[in-house]
């Protein structure tokens, strides 16, 4: 990481969330940019050979070739640090090669991953169906259940990987608590915070060693472009760093300009994500055509209380349960005007997704039931549009 430098006065890292998103980038140049400037370049100059050589020994910091890092990558990673409170980061391609990296960087053959049941469908193609291809084992727990995790550590367990709130299920896990028996354990707990994002919620400060995080969804926020970012503990990261610098994962320049850009407004589109959400939920809730409503910061979620106690806020995506299953979803979908059935989330425009049909369709049943995906489940990232109009929109494609 390169030094951050505010362009107004006093130190960054004393001031608040929005601020630091916003005044925390890359140093200026002597053309003396106000905003960041993209630099499309793929290797650095060395001043002389003696630079060269210490850089490459690692003796100084300072960019060498874009595969390792780039001034507009440093300066997205640094800005995640500051509001994720990590000491040290890596920016990947996607949020997929963060999890990839996370995970591989610190398992061999012999090893063992324990993970909450309820992650993201490709980490679990990776836990599940990628890892055991290098002999790496893994055991998935039920946060119903917290003895469980006790029970399923190993003498081998590299690593405990949790995702919270979970997609799309929208589980919480109890970060305090596993982060302290982590701890106790002397095992790295890696937290995917995709869906709160470091504004509502920072499991550092709740004993995780590192934070990851699809950089497409909200840090984006307007379905532009694909990134990943790691950041945590400096030893945990220096692994990271080791094995995505040998192995290329490398986010693109334009993408981490484009998503420090986005940072800037993550604050504020974070409010309005969860406002619009909660009034989706409660709108929905007790409504006919809905059998149940699932949004962490409605009384009925069953773990409001912990959604209270470690987010700030309940988060902008919201699960409806359809009557009906598979044949009301379908209709429900097609009769979407102003939603956008798509695949992400975390974007401006509000995305309704059926995860049994896409983005969990490589589950086997089994696998769906054990994490609560029905046929009838629709997950709604809800917009920045006005809430009455999305709440509209879904009203009337739920009419018989
Ligand atoms: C989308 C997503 C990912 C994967 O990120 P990509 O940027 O699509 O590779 C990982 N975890 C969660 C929770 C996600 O929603």
């Amino acid at each position: 990481m390169s030094d951050t430098s505010s362009s107004g006065s006093g130190s960054p890292a004393a001031a608040h969330f929005e601020t630091l998103a916003i005044r925390a980038q890359a140093p200026v140049t002597p053309a003396r940019e106000h905003s960041v400037p993209l630099y499309l370049t793929s290797s650095f100059r060395f001043d002389d050979a003696e630079h060269a050589r210490a850089l490459f020994a690692e003796e100084m910091s300072g960019n060498i070739y874009s595969r390792y890092a780039n001034p507009n990558t440093d300066e997205f990673v640094n800005k995640v640090c500051l509001l994720e409170g990590g000491e040290d980061g890596v920016a990947t391609a996607s949020g997929m090669s963060a999890v990839f990296t996370a995970i591989a960087a610190h398992v061999a053959s012999g090893d063992h991953v324990l993970s909450a049941r309820a992650i993201f469908g490709s980490t679990h193609q990776l836990v599940t169906r990628v890892l055991p291809k290098w002999g790496v084992t893994s055991d998935y727990a039920d946060i119903a259940d917290p003895a469980s995790w006790e029970r399923l550590l190993r003498p081998t367990t590299k690593l405990i990987y949790v995702e919270t709130p979970s997609n799309p299920g929208l589980e919480l896990v109890d970060l305090a608590w596993l982060g302290s028996l982590a701890r106790a354990r002397g095992i790295p707990l890696v937290v995917d915070n995709c869906f709160a994002t470091p504004y509502l919620q920072r499991p550092l400060t709740h004993g995780a060693t590192a934070v990851i995080h699809s950089a497409t969804k909200y840090m984006d926020g307007q379905g532009r472009a694909l990134g990943g970012v790691i950041v945590g503990d400096r030893s945990f990261m220096a692994d990271c760093r080791f094995f995505a610098r040998h192995t290329g994962p490398a986010m693109s320049a334009f993408n981490a300009w484009m998503l420090s850009k986005s940072l800037e407004t993550l604050a504020v589109r974070m409010d309005r994500h969860c406002s619009n959400a909660l009034a989706v939920a409660r709108h929905f809730e007790g409504h006919p055509a809905v059998q149940a409503v699932r949004y962490p910061y409605l009384p009925s979620h069953p773990q409001h209380e912990l959604a209270r106690r470690q987010m700030t806020q309940g988060g902008g995506i919201v699960v409806l349960e359809l009557a009906g299953g598979l044949s009301r979803s379908g209709r429900f979908l097609d009769r979407l005007r102003l939603a956008s059935h798509s695949a992400n989330l975390g974007d401006t425009r509000t995305i309704v997704t059926h995860p049994a049909s896409t983005t969990h369709s490589k589950l086997t049943g089994a696998e769906r039931a054990a994490v609560a995906i029905t046929d009838g489940l629709i997950r709604i990232s809800v917009g920045l549009e006005h809430v009455g109009d999305i709440i509209d929109d879904l009203e009337q494609a739920l009419a018989d």
